[in-house]
């Protein structure tokens, strides 16, 4: 597994939505952020936010935001994309599991996973794997069948 697998993460609430989230790293930022404005970064510990329709992308304690607008996959974002390295957005996955295929094109993304071919920490806005979106629909999917 590649680091974005594995990372310990503190968490912050959005002041804007409230919502808890996960550390990034600067490094994220610097691939997120469209030009200009990604020359004009202050160098801090910024937190996402992954609510969809919350403004702001990132924030830090000491008052720096980035608003979503900013960031390069802000179309992705309103996209409901799931998984950033390999293209596959939230409505592709879902038709996918109500025709049975969605083990392939999981499995297809644990495997480049593990052998170090994805690239979430600049790819996904969270800097996160993006496996765990993937549970997440499967349980949203799982509760719409019942
Ligand atoms: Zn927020």
């Amino acid at each position: 597994m590649s680091d974005c697998c594995s990372s310990s993460n503190t968490r912050q609430l959005c002041y804007e939505c409230g919502s808890s989230c996960k550390s990034v790293s600067m490094s994220t930022l610097y691939h997120q952020v469209r030009s200009p404005e990604n020359q004009s970064i202050v160098s801090d510990n910024y937190y996402f936010c992954s609510t969809k329709i919350c403004l702001i992308a990132y924030f830090s304690n000491t008052g720096n935001t980035i608003p979503k607008q900013y960031l390069r996959n802000y179309q992705s974002i309103q996209n409901n994309a799931l998984c950033y390295c390999f293209d596959i957005d939230a409505e592709q996955y879902l038709s996918a599991l109500k025709d049975q295929r969605a083990e392939s094109i999981k499995a297809f993304v644990i495997q480049r996973t593990q052998t170090g071919e994805c690239a979430c920490e600049i790819r996904n806005p969270s800097g996160q794997c993006c496996l765990a979106n993937f549970k997440n629909l499967e349980k949203i999917h799982r509760e719409s069948l019942t």
